[in-house]
């Protein structure tokens, strides 16, 4: 919309700078960068160059104030997911909706929300539904810019002297989404047609007041409006301190500085991400596929006949550090989308990019747009990276997100080594999972439903010199905690019969990768409860470092119409924990009905009052050889029940024996004798790779593989010529050959 047509249109003037409409200034400033290469066209950061003490205690005064603002604020959320475990985030936008400076926290949102702005900027909101002080936007919709329905935004505009001078954004996760099943991420959708309440972008407020078509239309759109309230309170709260340290920051430095200051601190951040980018990492190609399994056969019956089909994400990774130090990700053949809830939009993928970078290569509190400049993603149109059906469900992104970046973090940590910082090596990210989440009738007798977020604390990567730390972060939650378990409890019907650190959970290696947690939980104060498990059973998805093996694999193990009752009235041994999938303590301890599968994604099972659910949090991958593995550090795993003792000899070559004491002692001679076996029989078994590609090149012709990884491949080479083409060069396989249907 122009300036004049938005003046002819009624009786309000653009609210832009300059008499610009918002439009007019968004459209401006990508061409002024797209000309000269610099955020707002600034060569030269005369603020900062003239008074960098003052420029410097800006930026603090406004990061500051974004902190406090979260900090304060989710003391209002009465959602355990937001007040302890810290799923929200606030930001500072420009008119234009690039972001200034973020709050700590969920870090996935330093683009999420700049694409919210920008669509409602783009479409004319300024005009319709109108822009004004005191108004209140909010968005949940992944394709007006979002991750998934769960993460909810609202939006302040704010303005001085009848002028916008930028936005506050403020995002927290749902415990519900309304859909047609419980909890905020459930799964089993095939169309945006179950994914619950979904706002794009939608005015709910006006006169910092929310609209009573709005708070009536949520009393009744999600289970437990009460926490969806509470959370729009908490978002709306952090906006107006935010909305109040700038406007005192205007008071006290003059509207023009706090204008150039903006466009400063964009192209001042841009020039060091791109500085970080030319010190920290060798310019080139790293290529590093991932994959992930959407087992849905299993439900054939339940779900139509043309979802319940197993299938797997592809994503092809490529990352390139350009010679001007851009960094570019592409997806280019990357696999079609499909009938489940893992669908990403582009604006998910800027998210799980950032909360990556911002954990990699750039932990530090400068990030804002001007980091997202120097970088560039391609999310091809068709895949499950943009879906072009507009139906897609995308309740659970997140299943493809963390999978297809851990991608992004073995291509840096090849770079770090190449330029000697080993320091910042990580064995990759593990693909956290269970995800615990259910509803139903809960223990206060009404419809509830519940996320349990204990998957924030998964075991880390090793790193380089280093073994990982055990239960202690997620890629997606920097701020990684696990939450107490009183808290989950009081959330949920399901108390907890023990939570241990799980042995073997991390990858082996040199060094290998921390331990993830298992929690058992019992059903407990409801007649029925439906729960879920998210996670990856049938194959690893992610991978070791310099010959450091992936994490364990999830699975799973519930126990219906158990012995348990009877077993506490009788003061008889009852399970904590299970320890050992070949040993379960689980089995051991009671009887029932045993659920023990691989199958990590399946439709809401319901379950019953003292019925056992054990949920698995993943660990780190692990780095390096494990015949390279300290002996001494076997032993000490094997103290801590960090390491099963069968596993000491067959992964490690460790021969070991337990003294009195219980502690192990490690036999050096057996060991090098056993690590010299070991390493010969690795050669025996090996053969040239030029042999191996001939055999494995037999199988690709043939694809003699099992359907879901033929079809995956189908896939890739219809969307994707230049996959296509170097998928049959790479294999010499004919020009038109294509995966047999
Ligand atoms: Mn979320």
């Amino acid at each position: 919309m122009t300036t004049a047509a938005l003046r002819d249109s009624g009786t309000r003037r653009p609210a832009g700078w300059d008499g610009k409409s918002l439009h007019e200034m968004l459209t401006d400033s990508e061409e002024v960068f797209a000309r000269t290469g610099r955020y707002g066209g600034v060569t030269r950061l005369t603020l900062k160059e003239e008074d960098p003490i003052r420029y410097e205690k800006i930026w603090s005064r406004l990061r500051g104030g974004i902190v406090g603002a979260r900090e304060t604020a989710l003391n209002i959320s009465a959602s355990p997911v937001v007040r302890e475990l810290g799923e929200l985030c606030f930001g500072l936008y420009t008119p234009e909706g690039d972001s200034i400076t973020l709050s700590t926290g969920i870090m996935a949102h330093v683009h999420t929300m700049s694409v919210a702005i920008k669509h409602m900027v783009r479409s004319d909101y300024e005009e319709n539904p109108g822009i004004a002080d005191g108004d209140i936007f909010v968005n949940n919709d992944p394709f007006t810019g979002n991750v998934h329905n769960a993460d909810v935004q609202s939006f302040v505009p704010l303005f001085y002297g009848g002028e916008l001078v930028g936005w506050a954004g403020g995002v927290t996760h749902e415990l519900d989404v309304g859909a047609r099943q419980p909890t905020g991420m459930p799964i089993g959708h095939v169309s945006r047609f179950e994914d619950g309440y979904i706002l794009p972008c939608m005015k709910v407020g006006t006169n910092d007041r929310l609209h009573r078509d709005y708070l009536a239309r949520s009393q009744t759109a999600v289970r437990m409006p009460f926490y969806w309230m509470l959370d729009e309170k908490c978002r709306i709260s952090g906006d107006h301190i935010i909305r109040q340290t700038v406007l005192q920051l205007i008071a006290d430095e003059g509207i023009e500085t706090y204008k150039r200051f903006i466009r400063e601190v964009i192209e001042d951040t841009r020039r060091g991400f791109v500085e970080h980018v030319r010190t920290m990492l060798v310019p080139g190609v790293y290529r590093s596929p991932a994959f992930a399994d959407v087992p849905q056969e299993v439900d054939k019956g339940k779900l139509p006949d043309f979802a319940a089909r197993d299938s797997l994400m592809h994503s092809p990774m490529k990352i390139t550090i350009h010679a001007d130090s851009l960094l570019e990700l592409d997806l280019d053949g990357a696999s079609k989308w499909g009938y489940h809830c893992f669908n990403c939009t582009p604006a998910a993928l800027q998210g799980g990019l950032w909360v990556g970078l911002t954990q990699t290569l750039i932990p530090n509190d400068k990030v804002n747009d001007g980091a997202y400049l120097g970088t560039r993603l391609h999310t091809p149109r068709g895949t499950w990276a943009d879906p072009d059906y507009p139906l897609a469900s995308t309740t659970l992104s997140w299943c493809f997100l963390v999978p297809a970046f851990t991608a992004l973090f073995r291509g840096l940590s090849m770079g770090f080594m190449a330029r000697g910082f080993l320091e910042e090596v990580l064995a990759g990210y593990p693909v956290t999972g269970n995800i615990a989440q259910g509803g139903g009738m809960n223990q206060y007798g009404e419809d509830g439903a519940w996320t349990n977020f204990e998957m924030s604390a998964s075991g880390m990567s090793a790193r380089y010199g280093l073994d990982g730390e055990n239960s202690c972060a997620a890629i997606w939650n920097p701020e990684g905690d696990m939450g107490d378990v009183e808290s989950w409890e009081q959330l949920a019907p399901m108390l907890f019969l023990g939570r241990n650190i799980r042995p073997n959970s991390g990858g082996p290696g040199k060094f290998r990768g921390g331990l993830g947690h298992e929690s058992l939980m019992m059903v407990y104060r409801t007649p029925s409860q439906l729960l879920f498990h998210v996670g990856n059973g049938h194959m690893f998805p992610s991978g070791g470092l310099f010959g450091g093996y992936p994490n364990a694999t999830l699975y799973r193990h519930s126990v219906k119409h158990t012995d348990l009752p009877d077993r506490i009235a009788r003061r008889l041994p009852y399970p904590v924990r299970d320890v050992d999938a070949e040993n379960s303590q689980i089995a051991a301890a009671t009887k029932g009905e045993v659920l023990r599968d691989r199958n990590m994604l399946h439709l809401a099972d319901e379950h019953s009052e003292h019925d056992i659910y054990l949920s698995l949090i993943a660990g780190g991958n692990g780095l390096g050889d494990v015949l390279e593995r300290d002996p001494q550090k076997v032993a000490d795993d094997l103290d801590q029940l960090y390491l099963l003792p069968r596993c000491a000899q067959s992964i490690y070559g460790v021969v070991a024996q337990p003294g009195e004491d219980g502690r192990w002692s490690v036999d050096a001679e057996a060991t090098t004798d056993l690590r010299r076996r070991m390493r010969c029989e690795r050669l025996e078994r090996s053969v040239p790779a030029e042999e191996w590609l001939r055999g494995e090149r037999e199988r690709v012709a043939a694809m003699d593989v099992i359907y879901p990884v033929k079809d995956m491949y189908r896939q890739s080479m219809q969307l994707s010529t230049n996959f296509a083409d170097a998928f049959r060069a790479f294999w010499n396989l004919p020009s038109d050959w294509m995966p047999p249907a």
